[in-house]
């Protein structure tokens, strides 16, 4: 009863959750909570893509020339729908991704954070003015927009990440079309009804200019193959870059590939250790683990060690596990039983490389169908290969040090490269570890956990992470072109390094 209430107060009526008739071509999505099947979609077809391509692209020949300040007018629009709808798409995001109920309104605040960046930033896509070597000269740079941005979307941050890329897109003067996780495609669709009010109230937007199309891989994969899709921002795991990203440079496309981390903590002896063990808590567990930015690995300093881990210790065992629609709880279940599995997996392997495990075994609850589960604390010899993988759960990894050059050695020696920080109150380690040769993440905090970045800075991570930045800063600089101008006002033409050329 409560989850139709949740569906219809999102906006989304029985005709809108059961577009599809089951078949193994429709989508069926299920609630994490309970298990509960909340609708059965028709998805779109390979067929269906050119035009949806075709489309955007009309609406790219039209949004390019709109005034990018009448651009940001869309978005300050839309943030205001936002606003109105948060506490509904909120529910959902609970509902449908099982995030607790905070988080799913911490997730819609993002979407609004975005907004407003972005209005502020339709009035401030510059470019520089560049001192000719020649005189009668003067060179600039403009920046234009770039064409259709797919964004590809991952069940975790089931709306924010197209608010990152769809906020900053539609100021450059981009269409957009999202395709999101195929296991939660209700938020996306709900949040396609707040852009229609969002459209409807701004008035002479071009037709498709935002655009939804539902489905799995094979869809994401007709975005990404189309060589008129001029920016690919996809989010997910490190896998799925490693196929979006070689198929779109094969067509010489823009990617932005947000992709998996494996983010550490050092703690150092001068650390504040309630402070630091309130970030772990917090990094390591919330959303049940299943943040990009999630506390994975910790190095902790030898002397620190055993007081720390009792700490942390005590902190799970207070944590309250369960539905999320409930107040109070702080975590919620993983996304499905293969999650579980998987990290089942994960801590099997961890122990045989040595690893003692705390926690980390299913809790039954009086929803058998959800993947709910104890947060796990493993007190590892060393950073094994099991530590090296993104296992996307609540499984945090516990290692020593005894000095700090081993400890940033460790933390950087991982394939993936999202986000990273240290507790300490020394100014030497603080430093040493934001320098050139200390974290290599994209992200590195100090006395901050590695997860719940503010929308102000870019977004994203190197190595495997993908490399790609979205969000704030000069993020927007992914999603237009470069164009360098160079105007001759003086009755000569000189040739640039002195060059004769006459004739
Ligand atoms: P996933 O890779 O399974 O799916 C992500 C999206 O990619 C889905 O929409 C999926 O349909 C699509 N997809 C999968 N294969 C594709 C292909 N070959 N071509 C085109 N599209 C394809 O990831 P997930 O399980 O939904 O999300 C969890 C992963 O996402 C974790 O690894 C997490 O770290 C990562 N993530 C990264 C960030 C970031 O900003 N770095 C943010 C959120 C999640």
């Amino acid at each position: 009863m409560l989850h139709k209430e949740i569906l219809a107060s999102a906006g989304l009526s029985p005709a809108d959750l059961y577009s599809g008739t089951p078949s193994s071509q429709a989508i069926t999505v299920h609630s994490p909570i309970d298990g509960v099947e909340l609708a059965c979609l028709k998805p779109t077809t390979q067929a269906d893509i050119p035009g949806i391509i075709k489309l955007a692209h009309n609406a790219f020949e039209q949004w390019r020339t709109v005034p990018a300040p009448r651009r940001g007018e869309l978005v300050r629009l839309l943030g205001e729908e936002l606003r109105a709808a948060k506490h509904e798409l909120g529910a959902l995001v609970t509902l449908e991704a099982g995030k607790i109920r905070s988080e799913g309104l911490g997730e819609v605040q993002e979407m609004i954070d975005i907004c407003d960046f972005a209005v502020g930033l339709s009035r401030q896509l510059y470019g520089l003015t560049i001192a000719s070597e020649r005189p009668g000269h003067r060179m600039m740079e403009s920046w234009h927009p770039m064409g259709t941005c797919a964004v590809i979307s991952a069940f975790n941050f089931p709306v924010a990440v197209w608010a990152w890329n769809a906020a900053l897109a539609l100021v450059c003067g981009n269409p957009v079309i999202w395709k999101p996780s195929e296991k939660t495609p209700l938020t996306a669709m709900a949040t396609t009804k707040i852009v229609e009010r969002a459209l409807a109230r701004f008035g002479d937007a071009p037709n498709g200019l935002l655009q939804l199309v539902i489905g799995g891989a094979d869809i994401g994969d007709a975005l990404v193959s189309s060589k008129r899709v001029a920016i690919v921002s996809a989010t997910g795991s490190t896998r799925m870059g490693s196929i979006v990203g070689p198929k779109v440079a094969a067509r010489f496309g823009r990617s932005i590939l947000e992709l998996g981390g494996n983010n550490a903590m050092i703690v150092a002896p001068s650390a504040d250790l309630d402070m630091a063990v309130r970030a772990i808590v917090f990094s390591a567990v919330g959303t049940a683990g299943q943040r990009c930015t999630t506390l994975r690995r910790l190095f902790v300093h030898e002397s620190i060690h055993d007081v720390l881990v009792e700490k942390i210790t005590k902190a799970y065992a207070s944590l309250p596990i369960g539905n999320p629609l409930d107040a109070g709880t702080l975590i919620g279940p993983l996304i499905d039983k293969t999650a579980l599995q998987h990290m089942q997996n994960a801590l099997e392997q961890a122990r045989q490389q040595g690893g003692e495990i705390v926690g980390g075994e299913p809790v039954s609850t009086n929803v058998p169908a959800g993947a709910y589960v104890k947060p796990a604390l493993v007190l590892m010899p060393q950073q094994s290969d099991v530590v090296k993988h993104e296992t996307f759960a609540p499984i945090l990894y516990v290692m020593t040090y005894s000095d700090l050059d081993t400890a940033i050695h460790l933390q950087n020696d991982v394939p993936q490269g999202l986000s990273s920080c240290i507790f300490t109150l020394n100014l030497r380690e603080a430093e040493q570890f934001l320098s050139a040769a200390g974290s290599d993440c994209g992200i590195a905090n100090v006395n901050i956990g590695p997860s719940g970045a503010e929308i102000g800075g870019a977004f994203g991570g190197e190595k495997e992470t993908g490399g790609g930045r979205e969000s704030g800063s000069d993020a927007w600089r992914g999603y237009m072109r470069r164009q360098t101008n160079t105007i001759n006002y003086s009755s000569q033409l000189p040739l640039a390094q002195g060059v004769k050329f006459d004739f």
